[in-house]
């Protein structure tokens, strides 16, 4: 079956125009994720290279030592994708869809309100720097199905 997002809330609070949608994913999964955006007009990505601790560390020999200790840090992608309030719940459902084993360590999404965004090289705001060209408020409504 399908995984979306459960109870996909109709607002978020705080309440912003804009929303980073940082998402902690498999290395290996990462091309495909970003691929998918660029398809449904996501162009503005930013990804890193991090590591981190969660369940799947947690899970592994956890008799050797200290539960922090250093070696059980994995290495994940933290991909940071700022978009517009209504294209939260699309991105997060497509990075589900497509980061997705089922197996723990598939990563975790979170929503964080964004102020404003500026445009360095025009100095533009809000909206108008959000906005990309070919982006997918360009694409037709149609294309997107
Ligand atoms: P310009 O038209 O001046 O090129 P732009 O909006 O295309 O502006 P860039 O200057 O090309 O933005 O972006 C620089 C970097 O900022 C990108 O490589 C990317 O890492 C990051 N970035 C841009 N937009 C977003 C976004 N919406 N979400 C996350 N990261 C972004
Ligand atoms: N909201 C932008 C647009 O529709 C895209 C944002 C992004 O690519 N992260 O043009």
């Amino acid at each position: 079956p399908v995984i979306r997002s459960q109870n996909s809330p109709v607002d978020y609070t705080p309440d912003a125009k804009f929303y980073k949608v940082e998402a902690i994913l498999r290395p290996w999964r990462i091309q495909q994720v970003s691929s998918a955006l660029l398809k449904m007009g996501i162009r503005g990505v930013t990804v890193s290279d991090v590591r981190g601790f969660g369940a799947q560390g947690g899970s592994t020999e956890r008799h050797g030592g200290s539960e922090f200790s250093e070696d059980k840090f994995v290495a994940k992608v933290k991909m940071e994708i700022v978009v517009s309030k209504d294209q939260v719940e699309a991105v997060i459902d497509k990075i589900i869809e497509e980061a997705r084993t089922g197996e723990i360590g598939d990563g975790k999404i979170f929503l964080v309100p964004v102020s404003d965004v500026i445009r360095v090289r025009t100095g533009e705001r809000g909206e108008k720097a959000e906005r990309m060209t070919g982006g997918r408020a360009d694409m037709s409504v149609t294309a997107l199905t």
